[in-house]
């Protein structure tokens, strides 16, 4: 990744010898200029911050967002339609798990109860993703999953300078729902989901339907569920999104970056809408004459 560069110098982690890489690392080749009114929160949090307009550069934006929104689904479909990488630190940790290496069976305790890795752990598999893709040139990012809590959002502020943070919402009681629904291709990679989602509107909160987002044939019989997707290790992710991310949320609220998007609805409701929001509604059907 071109874009990221400089070492990963925090005074939190310059005295960890357990992550070597960690203090070459994150930065922008093209740090954008501090735009003071990008700093001031005084801009509507569900419309588009100034100075974060996607088009014309490579992004580099967080998705936050508790377990089950969906920050993947939309993540990976802006980044298709970005061109920048998407990265997961959730995804990086799922590799780590399955390489049956000596992090796996340490990280498989902690994400099987639904707690959170250490931060030391998180920056080096972030540290080694981000030298990968610098080595093949990737510029911009989105990333999903990181920072989780106030003590990563601070260290990536030292390392880099973010333009936008997209903080997807919806409804606690279909992040349950949607997380025991999500089945994951084991082939392909791919993320579907097989819950039929219907809420009623009540105290206020609009009516919710999510359809389902079926895999296609060839995908059908290579269906996994993910370790964590069960109902209470979901509930404890949430718990613990609650008390350690949403700090996260305030954090960049209060820097101007925060970007509130509530779906309201599935995919086929939501991306257009998102688009819009991201100033983008035009850029899709830009990008599909240009292909
Ligand atoms: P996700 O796919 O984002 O839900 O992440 C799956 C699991 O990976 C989480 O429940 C955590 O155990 C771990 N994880 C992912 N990202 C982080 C992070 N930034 N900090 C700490 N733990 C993380």
């Amino acid at each position: 990744m071109a874009a990221i560069k400089r070492l990963l110098k925090t005074s939190a982690f310059s005295s960890s010898s357990a992550i070597p890489c960690i203090r070459r690392c994150l930065s922008t080749a093209a740090v954008s200029e501090t735009d003071a009114r990008l700093k001031s929160p005084s801009y509507p949090h569900n419309s588009l911050p100034p100075q974060a307009d996607p088009k014309g550069k490579n992004v580099q934006w967080v998705f936050l967002g508790s377990p089950g929104v969906g920050k993947g689904t939309y993540a990976s479909r802006l980044c298709t339609l970005l061109g920048v990488p998407h990265i997961a630190t959730g995804d990086l940790v799922r590799d780590a798990l399955s390489s049956n290496g000596p992090l796996s069976q340490q990280l498989a305790e902690i994400v099987n109860q639904g707690k959170l890795v250490s931060d030391e752990i998180i920056l080096s598999l972030l540290s080694k993703r981000l030298e990968a893709g610098e080595a093949k040139g990737e510029s911009g990012f989105i990333l999903d999953g990181f920072p989780r809590t106030i003590k990563q959002a601070e260290i990536l502020d030292e390392v880099t300078d973010i333009d936008l943070v997209l903080n997807l919402k919806v409804q606690e009681n279909v992040l349950l729902e949607k997380c025991l629904g999500r089945r994951i291709c084991s082939e392909c990679g791919k993320n579907f989901n097989v819950a039929s989602i219907n809420v009623k509107g009540e105290n206020g909160r609009p009516a919710i339907s999510m359809a389902p987002l079926l895999p296609p044939q060839h995908c059908m019989s290579k269906l996994i569920t993910r370790s964590d997707d069960t109902e209470a290790v979901v509930k404890e992710r949430i718990r613990i999104y609650n008390e350690k991310s949403q700090p996260v949320e305030e954090y960049y609220r209060s820097r101007g970056k925060l970007l509130e998007f509530e779906l309201p609805g599935g995919i086929p409701e939501s991306w257009p809408k998102l688009l819009e929001v991201l100033n983008l509604n035009d850029y899709e059907d830009k990008q599909a004459a240009a292909a």
